[in-house]
């Protein structure tokens, strides 16, 4: 593997290092603009998803920081257990840099062992080539220590960057968020130290306000969403998700805001996808991150429909409030610790009912039909949960396939003929 860390001299990067950089950014642009074009091209896009799509590119095709982003302190997290609102407090700003990339996994997969996950070889691929901006522009990663992939990332990140790894408890009782609580006081230590600002009541209070907005407009929009089945596509929904990783949060309330505020003008209106009769799916497992968006994309581009994302790129994410009961700095940090575990239904817990009683709840709430269970190659923690998973949608009804896939297109053709055939069995089913 070519890296572009080394370097000749004085003179900076050899010529072999410059032409691998620069077949680098041209094969990752023409591949992240591939999937934004895919994206488009499903049509009948709300104005408003514009901001959306546009952050994306300025990430994956520009490879450049959004506007939003300029001139912040930034904060990479890589797990939505780790609280947005102690980076606010803090005067800096949260960007998700879990990866879905094609281009850096090829160049982290000659790194880590071949049994590790895509997702973390496109960090280490990101972070090796340092050739993305959003990661190297990064004052701290903060790496929870949830599954193996994870905590072996972390320390191959602390190679390059300042790594804080945040311990996660892998249960949810009292002594658990004690702990987790401790562990929160920690990264608001090291948090305060990179930035040299302090995190106060008052702060951290503002910090929550300004993520309350963001989950209020995601709320607006989740509640027209189980109304309205069929509101827009489940992958242009996807993308606005996924901005949300690159933009702070008061920024991407005010564009989901003004999308809102479209959807409720637009009313009842014809020509939304659901007026096809689309089986509608949901998709749930290992996290799929732009531009690893090709299951989705399928699922669209094949006739059916992405009703629900339980995914924790969806709204899994950011849906859960933190409820302050008591108004104390502690009460707010413990607030944050019940919010993160409680109702995550991420399988690196040991018990997981949570996440069974999530997905029986939202194929009720989206009338789903089938489910698509995602596994990354490599993703022990979601794999070891598919049995149980298809057992309580067996009990419910509701047909389930479980597509393995990795970081490149070489098993589009073969997903594409198991989803076809999938969509047909709910078609006939219906
Ligand atoms: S899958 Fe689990 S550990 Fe991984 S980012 Fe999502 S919530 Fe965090
Ligand atoms: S939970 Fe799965 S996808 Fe996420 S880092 Fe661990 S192995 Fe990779």
């Amino acid at each position: 593997m070519m890296g572009t860390g080394r370097k000749t001299g004085k003179t900076g990067k050899s010529g072999i290092e410059e032409r691998f950089a620069s077949r680098f950014l041209a094969k990752q642009e023409k591949t992240s603009a591939k999937y934004l074009r895919r994206v488009e091209e499903l049509g009948e896009m709300p104005e408003a998803l514009a901001p959306f799509l546009d952050t994306l590119r300025r990430v994956y095709v520009d490879m450049a920081l959004p506007d939003a982003l300029r001139g912040k302190t930034l904060i990479g997290t890589y797990c939505v257990m780790a609280p947005q609102e102690l980076v606010y407090a803090a005067g800096a700003v949260p960007v998700k840099l879990c990866s879905g990339n094609y281009t850096a996994f090829s160049v982290g997969d000659g790194n880590a062992p071949r049994d590790a996950c895509p997702l973390v070889k496109a960090v280490e691929g990101f972070c090796e080539t340092g050739l993305m901006p959003i990661y190297r522009d990064c004052a701290l990663m903060a790496v929870p220590i949830t599954c193996d992939c994870k905590k072996k990332i972390a320390g191959m990140l602390a190679a390059r960057s300042r790594v804080f790894p945040l311990q996660v408890p892998a249960g949810r009782d009292d002594g658990d968020i004690t702990q987790y609580v401790e562990e929160l006081y920690r990264f608001a230590g090291i948090l305060e130290d990179v930035t040299g600002s302090e995190i106060s009541w008052e702060t951290l209070a503002s910090g929550m306000r300004q993520v309350g907005r963001a989950q209020y407009e995601l709320s607006r929009f989740l509640a027209w969403k189980k109304a309205r089945h069929g509101l827009m596509w489940g992958t242009h929904i996807l993308a606005v998700m996924h901005a949300a990783s690159y933009l702070p949060a008061d920024v991407w309330a005010s564009s989901m805001r003004r999308l809102n505020d479209e959807l409720e003008a637009k009313g009842e209106g014809s020509g939304r996808p659901a007026s096809r009769k689309r089986p509608r799916l949901m998709i749930t497992g290992s996290p799929v991150i732009f531009p690893n968006i090709k299951v989705p994309l399928l699922i669209e581009e094949l006739g059916g429909i992405l009703a629900a994302d339980e995914t924790c790129m969806g709204e899994r994410g950011m849906s859960d409030p933190a409820v302050v009961v008591d108004e104390s700095f502690d009460g707010m940090m413990r607030a944050l610790a019940n919010r993160a575990v409680r109702p995550c239904s991420c399988p690196t817990f040991a018990d997981n009912t949570e996440r069974i009683y999530r997905i029986r709840q939202m194929v009720r709430d989206y009338d789903v039909q089938g489910v698509v269970y995602h596994v990354l190659r490599g993703c022990l923690v979601y794999d070891f949960e598919y049995q149980l998973v298809e057992e309580v949608l067996g009990e419910m009804g509701i047909p389930v396939i479980r597509l393995e896939s990795d970081y490149n297109e070489e098993d589009v053709e073969q997903l594409k003929i198991r989803l076809e055939a999938f969509i047909e069995l709910i078609k006939f089913r219906a």
